[in-house]
């Protein structure tokens, strides 16, 4: 079968011809018919710090996905060959204290699709019964390979009670943008979403934001002004792992505010935490998505009309895979679909 992998302990990734896996009893084989890129993967193609300590070679990697059911292990029940599905990219130990007590997105021993075993850019992707999620049919296909970032932003955004709150969101990169549209569609007051590019402050409007404005040059006192709003903040969502914005988050919050934290800071971080301390804020560690609520009131916020659409700004032929990587490196893509024919 085609496949990306990564071959050598180098920058970039390889299309190259490898057996199809043979599903274990309690695994599912899955015919791949598209894939996302996600910011992961652009960090294993890149070959920086993080993923060449990590990442295991040979391997194919990825780990957005949609495709049909194409085997099934014996032990297997309740799925079918043919069946439309996605999946959990978190597969996790089942016996830590966290996973027997249903926390499953806190388990220690989790192995990730694509990071720690063979992932989805190939045509054939082997998982667990367990991680796999079927597609209910008026869900789009574009939208179901999206479902792991989509995830990622719902489990951060659902994490607080939404509604009649005003909400700001740092970094409008695909996840930020796709919470705008959750707080909106959930029924947030005032959503304001910063970034340093304004292009993306332009689609975070459309996906529902109040206002946008460009960190470094406004800041969120002007935008509160604007909106008529006095006191700050209710609910922070940190989706751009840049420093200087959870800093300027904690200025804006009101007191008593919440904050999610999403974003993946490079390095070290300074914030003025005493601040957060006399604002009496709460902050929050997000991690993947929620085994499997986030799942199912994601697909039913999707099925009810919210609108992930703008967010995807290539389709191409799996192929043309060093597309897409120039596009997200470039800064120019937001997300991109790769597709089987
Ligand atoms: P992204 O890199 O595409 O988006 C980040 C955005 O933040 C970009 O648009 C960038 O321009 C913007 N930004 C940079 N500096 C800023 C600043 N000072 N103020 C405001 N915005 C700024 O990433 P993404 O795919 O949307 O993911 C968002 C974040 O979440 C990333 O840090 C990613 O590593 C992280 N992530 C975490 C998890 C998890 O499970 N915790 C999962 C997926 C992604
Ligand atoms: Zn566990």
């Amino acid at each position: 079968m085609r496949a990306l992998m990564k071959a050598k302990a180098e920058p970039g990734l390889t299309l190259t011809d490898v057996e199809v896996p043979e599903p274990e009893s309690n695994e599912v084989r899955i015919r791949v018919k598209q894939v996302g890129i996600c910011g992961t993967d652009l960090h294993i193609y890149n070959w920086d710090k993080w993923a060449s300590s990590t990442i295991p070679v040979p391997m194919v990697v990825g780990h957005e996905f949609v495709g049909y059911i194409d085997a099934l292990g014996k032990d297997v029940k309740g799925l079918k060959s043919g069946q439309r599905v996605s999946g959990e990219g978190h597969i996790i130990c089942g016996t830590c204290r966290n996973c027997r007590a249903g926390r499953e997105h806190f388990c220690r021993e989790t192995m990730g699709v694509g990071v720690n075993r063979p992932g989805a850019f190939a045509e054939y992707l082997v998982i667990p019964q367990h991680n796999v999620y079927p597609i209910p049919d008026d869900v789009s296909d574009d939208f179901a390979a999206l479902l792991d970032p989509y995830g990622n932003a719902v489990h951060t955004a659902l994490g607080f009670d939404l509604v009649g709150e005003d909400v700001l969101i740092t970094g409008a990169g695909p996840i930020g943008l796709m919470a705008a549209a959750i707080c909106r569609h959930a029924g947030a007051r005032h959503i304001v979403v910063s970034d340093v590019n304004i292009n993306r402050l332009v689609l975070a409007e459309r996906m529902g934001a109040s206002a946008g404005f460009l960190a470094g040059r406004d800041n969120s006192d002007n935008v509160m002004k604007r909106l008529g709003m006095t006191e700050g903040f209710d609910i922070g969502l940190e989706m751009s792992g840049a420093g200087a914005a959870l800093d300027d988050m904690i200025n804006a919050m009101n007191n008593g505010g919440q904050i999610g934290l999403l974003g993946l800071f490079k390095d070290k971080i300074s914030v003025d935490f005493n601040k957060a301390i006399f604002k009496g804020l709460r902050f929050k560690g997000i991690y993947g998505r929620e085994m499997f609520d986030t799942w199912h009131k994601g697909l039913s916020m999707l099925q009810s009309g919210l609108d992930i659409s703008p967010v995807i700004t290539h389709k191409l032929p799996f192929e043309n895979f060093e597309e897409g990587f120039t596009a997200l490196n470039s800064g120019q893509a937001l997300k991109v679909l790769l597709q089987f024919d």
